[in-house]
């Protein structure tokens, strides 16, 4: 899709002047992630690489409650939440240590420290699901008019409060 020779130039007074080149084209996602893979594959140091092989290579029932973290100057960190699993890690380490580096990870040691999973938001869920009930909002309710100043304001408002949003505030307000 180069311009041609033509377009690159611009006129610029009596004379022209040549517009830079356009950088090539990005290469199509697809690709990028194909090298990404491939990075992998041949960084075995990458901590990418162990996660994706870390269900075969801890096993059961430490894979799923221990993590690979993080991978710096050769020496794996390794997390669990739970002190009972920290103990198995402990336990297993040398072990750990050997299968890993015999699945072609680079590493000279493992650490062991305590980590919790990220939780999911469940404050912000809730946000979300009382959003969706909410009596403000017209796409669900509607529109209905206000029992007080008889201006149109969201059906749920008036069916919940018998008033819209601002008078609520008002007659709130002047109740207090
Ligand atoms: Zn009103």
């Amino acid at each position: 899709m180069g311009l041609s020779h033509k377009q690159k130039r611009k006129r610029f007074g009596r004379g022209e002047i040549l517009q830079e080149a356009l950088p090539p084209l990005a290469s199509p996602l697809s690709s990028c992630l194909e090298d990404v893979k491939n990075s992998w594959k041949n960084k075995k140091n990458n901590i990418a690489a162990l996660c994706n092989d870390w269900l075969k290579i801890a096993g059961q029932p430490l894979a799923s409650n221990c993590q690979p973290l993080s991978i710096q100057r050769k020496v794996l960190v390794v997390g669990a939440s739970h002190p009972q699993w920290l103990q198995a890690l402990q336990y297993n380490r040398s072990q750990l240590l050997a299968r890993i580096q015999a699945a072609g990870i680079d590493i000279k040691d493992l650490r062991i420290q305590q980590y919790h999973p990220p939780k999911i938001d469940i404050a912000k869920e809730n946000e979300l699901r009382v959003w969706s009930r909410h009596p403000s909002r017209i796409d669900i309710h509607g529109l209905a008019k206000c029992t007080k100043c008889s201006c149109p304001a969201p059906g749920g408002e008036i069916t919940l409060w018998g008033m819209c949003s601002f008078c609520r505030r008002k007659f709130k307000l002047n109740n207090l």
